[in-house]
This record gives C-alpha cells, structure tokens and sequence, in this order.
C-alpha cells in the first residue's frame, strides 16, 4: 500500500516520543555538546598520519612515496620528501616526509588516500569538531598537526588497528630472523675464510722451510 512506509516511520517516531517518558533507551539524541554519542568504528571525517612510539617525527610511518598525494581527487595533500633518512619498524633506511600537508577545507573524506597508502600510515580520524576562525591557514594541517599515535588509532578503529598491528609484529619478528640468519651465515663465512687463509698460511711455511732444507 503506498505510504506504508511513512506511517511505519511515524509509529515508530511516536513509540520513540511517549516511550522516552518511562526509558531513557526509547531517546535517539543527547544533549550535546555536554553529552556526546561515542563515534562508531567505521565513522571517518578527515585523515591523520599515524606514528608508532612516543614521538611523532622520529616514529612517523609515512615514507614519502607520494602515491596518496598522486591519488587524492581533489589534490589537497602536499609532501616534499626530506633526504635525510630514518629507519622504520623493521630497522630498514626509509625516506620522510618534510613537509606533509593536507588542506582539510578540501578534503572530501573519501578515504582513497588511505586506500592507497602500502604503508598503513594515513587513516581516517573521527575528529569533527574543527571548526576555525581562519578560513583557510587554520584548516590547512601541516605534519605535526596531523600526527597522531597508534595507541589513538587504537582507541578510535580498534578492529583495523589490532590487524595492522599483528602483521607488523609479524613483519618485525621475520626481519630479526632474517637478520640472524645473515649474521650467522656471515660469521661462518668469515670463520671458514680464516680457516681456510691459516692452512694457506700453514702450506706456504712448510714449502718454505721444504725449499730452504733442499738448498742446503
Ligand atoms: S580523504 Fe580523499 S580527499 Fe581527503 S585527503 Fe584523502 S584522498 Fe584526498
Ligand atoms: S601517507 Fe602513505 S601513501 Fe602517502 S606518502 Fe605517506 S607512505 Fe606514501
């Protein structure tokens, strides 16, 4: 029948009006901003660069590989890459970003740069009380601005956050294999090579003192 959907819609709306007398669960708003509904794991506004530790530059997982920058429909991310280099989790020389804008009064929260990004260092925030007296310099987030730790990536998408961080732990866990593995397989190569320089050492001795007998 048509409008049943609408006279559904209304009963319900009533059954939510008359119920909120007797049981605060029937209420569907707060009294915000002095009380807040917890954002919802997949809620997204505006992305941020995740860092690992305590400090944000040196723990930044962003590498300057520009591929968000390349992607971002409305190309409202900007990065100059720093030459000097810093090492990432697995201790391995990465580039940095030196300079790593995102103009947020652009920004469409589409979350293609999150998408993109090989090294899960840019994810989407919840944060949406940024309202700016300055137009365009406040909504323009340098690198510093637009840090923040794992522990909140944790806090605010705890079910993707724990999946990165179990793959990391594992990467972390197969480069200090690797690197064993490299540590040990060199200093056999380099016990084997000594072994191998005193034998020569030991026969060019006894064919010098074999040549040195024979002359007299
Ligand atoms: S969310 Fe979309 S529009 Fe915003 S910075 Fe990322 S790619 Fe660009
Ligand atoms: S956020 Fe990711 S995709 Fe963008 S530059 Fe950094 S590492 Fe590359």
């Amino acid at each position: 029948m048509l409008g049943t959907g609408i006279i559904k819609g209304m009963a319900q709306t009533a059954k939510n009006f008359v119920g909120s007398y007797r049981d605060e669960q029937y209420l569907t708003t707060v009294q915000y901003p002095e009380q807040r509904i917890p954002a919802k794991e997949n809620n997204r506004n505006f992305p941020f660069l995740v860092f690992d530790g305590e400090e944000a530059m040196p723990g930044l997982r962003c590498v300057a590989c520009q591929i968000c920058e390349k992607e971002c429909p409305p190309q409202c991310i900007y990065i100059e890459k720093d030459k000097n280099k810093k090492p990432d989790y697995v201790g391995k020389a990465q580039v940095q970003p030196l300079v790593f804008d995102i103009d947020i009064s652009v920004c469409m929260s589409c979350q293609i740069c999150v998408e993109v990004c090989p090294f899960d260092a840019i994810k989407m925030d919840t944060e949406f009380e940024l309202s700016q007296t300055d137009r365009f310099g406040g909504l323009l987030l340098d690198k510093h601005q637009l840090a923040k730790s794992n522990t909140y990536y944790r806090e605010i998408h705890p079910t993707e956050a724990a999946a990165i961080d179990q793959t990391r732990e594992e990467d972390v866990k197969k480069a200090a294999a690797k690197a064993a593995a490299k540590a040990k397989a060199d200093a056999e190569k380099a016990a084997a090579k000594a072994k191998a320089d005193a034998e020569k050492a030991a026969a060019e001795e006894s064919s010098s003192e074999t040549g040195g007998s024979e002359a007299t």
